[in-house]
């Protein structure tokens, strides 16, 4: 087809043999003849059969002559019309199934994962003048029809030629009726996407902003792989400034890429596009509707879509001439997929970005160990705005010691930070509380029996929720849920249970008690359904018309407040428990979120944090503004342990229904278990949720050395041992999630 941008490069015509990736989860490829008037290239999407049914895949190469006769194998069905899927991205996708030891076939999925998308447009009816036309009475309406069409203009649908002609769609109706137009079929196309405009001016930006801005432009002009870390204070304009390389990139008439690790509530970062670019970007993320699914797969594929933003998943798209990645909020942990192909989009961004030999930006506030690293050891280039926009301060930083200053028991706001509220309040501006749990409380027991509420899918507690009136437990991680009971199961006694620890839910009770004239709002997952509910919420906060926000993490990251002068974290110590490697990491990362979020306008801001550790140096680095040191301080500590980023992790997870199988074949890869020179396997062990919806797990740790390929050590592994098949092993190469 004439739209499509890349042509297939090599050429099978009929009886030819090729072999064709199926989206299924299978590792290998499978033959197919080509079929009469066909002519086929790699990359081309094709139907098959397939078993029983039919699926599209993907023309992967020359079929392998050696097994059965060309002339016994299936014939390829059909080619829709969809263009080719581009060579990079075939590379790509088996670069990621072998670094994620997936198959291909899953890997393709998400690529080609939209079957609609693959359905040619359904035709609509074009209305043309027909030669042959009868003598009618004219209007004038009619006669405004007759002259535009007359006047060279192309077949086109009825609600259109209405409009093009300014006349009323009855009036084409009518003509038709009367036999002087004709109808036929033509393919549909979806109304043209208004382009994001290059040419628009953006802010004038500060001498430091030019300098990075400039510098991202130059390399996006010049092509070829470069990948830089942003990094500046929240507030330095970090956005504006890959603004200008994605600028560039639209100049080019190439497209863009931008990664979120959170769009459905990226309100705010829509708006600031649309103020740069005057023309809104193509979105893609898991809660578009079918028809935006298709519409945008094909859009990107054809190349009408010019700037891309999006989830994880963006990243797998059919880009034809993609030509920048932005990685926005790089550190945050959800561009790890923990589902399926286990991968990292922020590292598979840079790997996309060498396969294209383009430029790659990884943007954050507080960057991770590995960009790092990457930057100390000159594999990344590094832009620093140390300063925020308009010469805001950043806010000033408080500890407050709990084992000294903690409210009574079953409260959860220390006098300090009540009287901060207080004075907020006093002032006409606003506060956040912020405590990274959903719900009133985390656990409930009986206060008879001790009976605590435990999930029967997962080695969890219920956590009670409380909203609407309603008690119910439910579980965090297989979204099991019941109402709470009148009696405990365990002794029977009347509804006597307490809740034990504060969820956002109980935060916000006690800050109604105490400040019972407050509009206050709770902003969590599970308070805030989708897109439009968050952007209502940030329009609600932006024009004052709430004074106390309680929230989990969904609202620490990237909002610009301006009324917003206090934050107070009522539980800084809540994710340093546990084994993570990366907790402080992740700790730090989150509490320096929440706190830029106060007072990023001329209102200074203030940040109040709760700790029993105020020794820690999480705290110490958060008190002091010290993020450099931290990381130095992190950096040590994950060198001397052989960590990573200086060393390689990857965990093993065994799992299934029968608690008797998973330990049986975690005792037998434990014998297998190769001994590898540089590598260390710990395990098997329980994971820390032994219990994950009703699947038992267990799981070994691989820690090697650099120079280890952890792949091949784990292929050879699994190779040598005979699983049932009722174990699922899957491997994680550079785990985030530890549980
Ligand atoms: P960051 O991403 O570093 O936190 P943002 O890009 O969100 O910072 O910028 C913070 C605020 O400052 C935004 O409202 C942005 O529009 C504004 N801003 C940043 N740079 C400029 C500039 N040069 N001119 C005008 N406004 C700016
Ligand atoms: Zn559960």
């Amino acid at each position: 087809m004439d739209e499509s941008p890349a042509k297939p490069s090599s050429g099978y015509g009929p009886g030819c043999r090729v072999t064709v990736l199926l989206p299924l989860p299978l590792p290998g490829t499978y033959d197919y003849r080509v079929g009469d008037n066909m002519a086929l290239g790699e990359g081309d999407i094709v139907r098959v059969p397939f078993g029983k049914r039919v699926l599209a895949g993907v023309v992967w190469g020359s079929g392998d002559d050696r097994g059965i006769a060309t002339s016994k194998l299936k014939t390829i069905l059909q080619k829709p019309d969809t263009p080719p899927l581009p060579e990079e991205s075939m590379r790509f996708v088996e670069w990621i199934a072998a670094y994620t030891l997936s198959e291909r076939g899953a890997v393709l999925k998400m690529v080609i994962g939209v079957p609609a998308a693959l359905e040619p447009p359904k035709p609509v009816l074009a209305y043309a003048l027909d030669p042959a036309a009868p003598e009618i009475r004219m209007t004038r309406e009619r006669i405004r029809v007759f002259e535009f069409l007359n006047g060279g203009a192309p077949p086109l649908p009825l609600t259109e030629l209405a409009r093009q002609a300014s006349v009323r769609p009855s009036v084409v109706a009518g003509l038709k009726k009367a036999g002087v137009l004709q109808t036929f079929e033509m393919p549909s196309l979806p109304p043209p996407r208004r382009q994001p405009d290059w040419a628009a001016r953006g802010p004038s930006l500060s001498a430091q902003q030019t300098a990075a801005g400039d510098d991202l432009a130059a390399k996006t002009r010049a092509g070829g792989f470069a990948a830089t870390l942003l990094d500046g204070v929240p507030g330095s304009g970090k956005t504006e400034v890959y603004f200008q390389a994605v600028a560039q990139a639209l100049k080019q008439g190439r497209q863009a890429l931008v990664l979120l690790p959170e769009i459905a509530l990226s309100a705010q970062w829509m708006a600031r596009f649309v103020a740069r670019f005057e023309a809104a970007p193509a979105v893609w993320h898991s809660e578009l509707s079918p028809a935006q699914r298709r519409d945008t797969w094909r859009d990107v594929a054809l190349g009408r879509a010019r700037v891309i933003v999006g989830a994880r998943s963006a990243l797998l798209l059919p880009y034809p001439d993609l030509g920048l990645i932005v990685v926005d909020e790089e550190h945050e942990s959800a561009f790890k997929q923990e589902e399926g192909v286990i991968y990292n989009a922020r590292d598979m961004a840079v790997v996309r970005a060498s396969l294209g030999r383009i430029p790659v930006v990884l943007v954050s506030a507080t960057p991770s160990l590995e960009t790092v690293v990457n930057v100390r050891t000159g594999r990344y280039r590094s832009w620093c705005l140390p300063d925020r926009h308009g010469g805001a301060d950043l806010p000033e930083v408080s500890l407050i010691d709990m084992r000294r200053d903690a409210p009574p028991g079953g409260r959860w706001l220390s006098p300090q930070l009540r009287q901060a509220l207080s004075d907020t309040f006093a002032a006409g501006e606003q506060a956040m509380l912020f405590l990274n749990r959903r719900g009133y409380a985390p656990l409930t027991l009986c206060r008879t029996c001790g009976h605590r509420f435990q999930c029967p899918n997962c080695t969890a507690w219920l956590v009670e929720h409380r909203r609407a009136g309603k008690n119910r437990l439910q579980c965090h991680h297989c979204g099991y849920g019941a109402t709470t009971p009148q009696k405990c199961p365990s002794c029977g006694g009347e509804g006597n249970f307490a809740a034990c620890g504060p969820g956002v839910e109980r935060l916000a009770e006690e800050a109604a008690e105490a400040f019972p004239d407050v509009r206050m709002e709770i902003a969590a997952s599970d308070t805030i359904a989708g897109p439009a509910a968050a952007a209502a919420l940030v329009e609600r906060i932006e024009t004052h018309r709430v004074d106390l926000i309680v929230g989990t993490q969904i609202v620490a990251k990237g909002y610009h407040f301006p009324m917003l002068t206090l934050v107070g974290v009522v539980d800084a110590d809540l994710g340093l428990t546990g084994g993570d490697l990366r907790a402080a990491e992740r700790t730090f990362q989150l509490l320096y979120q929440v706190a830029g979020r106060a007072g990023r306008a001329r209102h200074p801001g203030r940040v109040l944090v709760q700790t029993y550790m105020p020794d820690h140096p999480v705290m110490q680095a958060l008190q002091s503004g010290r993020r450099d040191r931290f990381i130095a301080a992190e950096c040590e500590a994950r060198k001397e342990a052989g960590m990573p980023p200086f060393g390689r992790l990857a965990a093993l997870i065994v799992s299934g229904r029968d608690a008797r199988e998973v330990d049986a074949a975690a005792a037998a890869l434990g014998r297998a278990a190769p001994d590898f020179k540089g590598a260390l396997i710990l395990g098997p062990a329980p994971a820390p949720l032994a219990m994950v919806r009703g699947q038992h797990r267990r799981r070994f740790l691989v820690r090697a050395d650099k120079s280890v390929n952890v792949q091949r050590l784990i292929t050879d592994w699994l190779a040598g041992v005979v699983i049932s098949r009722k174990v699922r092993v899957r491997a994680d190469i550079d785990p985030y999630g530890f549980l």
